[in-house]
């Protein structure tokens, strides 16, 4: 990776945030970085200021970039993000040093398919699939080759291993190392009665198999997608298929193993 120079910082524009945006500027033009007055696609680093929000909806907006990114967590949880306005020399030293390593990060892609398209998704978190107005949903899933169950429930939530302390973690899905290949499907609510059953389990998706949800025809119409928490609705649903996508974002930490004191720190 060539050195550090060019830097694009992405914030919300909540009083804090900006506060430290102003400061990291500063110190970032002190130290002779380039910062970047608009987002420049050929910049060699994203300093995304704010809460997860600022990830989520940064990176889709400007196209899940290859562009490495850290964040610095300027309230709310913070999951994504590694350092606090705290630590803005401490991260300048780590750049001018070259000392940090960069962590790549699986998006969870689906083609969702209606009768006369298919609509490419991408999530970072995860995309999920509910019911219309709180109704259950009926779905046949097929893992790979394999028909594997038909679930009748709330609905069910595709995860990439950074979107497993999210969604997933509320709904009792397992916690994944990020840097994994893999997805995991979690079901919110299945019912479980003689008259419909399915795993209460989340399962988890080596990168090179495809899960396949088939929306039974009643609920061609009554089906709602949730992207990183953005709501989308189509109409005449034949089928979703979810993969580990190909493109990757990338993550800049200047810690090792900073997943397991986030999860100490975040959520025990
Ligand atoms: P939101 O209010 O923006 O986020 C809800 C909470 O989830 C916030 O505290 C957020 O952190 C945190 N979060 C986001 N990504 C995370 C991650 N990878 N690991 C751990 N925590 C994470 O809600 P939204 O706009 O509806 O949707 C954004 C995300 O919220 C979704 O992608 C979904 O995963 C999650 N969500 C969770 C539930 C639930 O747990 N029951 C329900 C709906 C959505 P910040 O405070 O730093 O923003």
């Amino acid at each position: 990776m060539r050195k550090i120079q060019k830097i694009n910082i992405l914030h919300n524009f909540q009083k804090t945030s900006e506060r430290v945006v102003d400061e990291l500027r500063e110190k970032l033009l002190a130290k002779e970085f380039d910062v970047s007055a608009t987002y420049d696609n050929d910049a060699d680093l994203n300093i995304c200021v704010g809460g997860d929000g600022v990830i989520l909806i940064g990176m889709r907006e400007v196209g899940f970039p290859e562009i490495p990114f850290i964040g610095i967590n300027t309230g709310h949880l913070g999951f994504f993000q590694e350092l606090c306005p705290e630590d803005i020399d401490c991260l300048i030293d780590h750049l001018q040093n070259d000392d940090f390593q960069l962590e790549r990060l699986y998006l969870v892609e689906s083609a969702v398919c209606t009768e006369d398209k298919c609509i490419p998704l991408t999530g970072i978190n995860e995309i999920v699939i509910k019911g219309i107005d709180s109704k259950v949903i009926h779905l046949n899933i097929n893992i790979g080759d394999e028909t594997l169950e038909s679930y009748s429930g709330d609905g069910i939530i595709i995860s990439t291993p950074m979107g497993s302390t999210a969604y997933n973690m509320s709904a009792g899905g397992s916690l994944v190392y990020p840097t994994l290949g893999v997805l995991q499907m979690t079901a919110l609510a299945p019912i479980n009665s003689r008259v419909y059953r399915s795993l209460t389990n989340s399962v988890i998706v080596p990168f090179n198999m495809t899960i396949e949800l088939v929306p039974e025809y009643r609920d061609e119409n009554s089906i709602l997608i949730v992207v990183d928490g953005v709501q989308l609705a189509y109409r005449d649903i034949t089928n979703l298929k979810f993969w580990v996508s190909e493109h990757k974002l990338t993550r800049l930490t200047t810690q090792e193993h900073h997943f397991w004191s986030n999860i100490k720190t975040k959520f025990l």
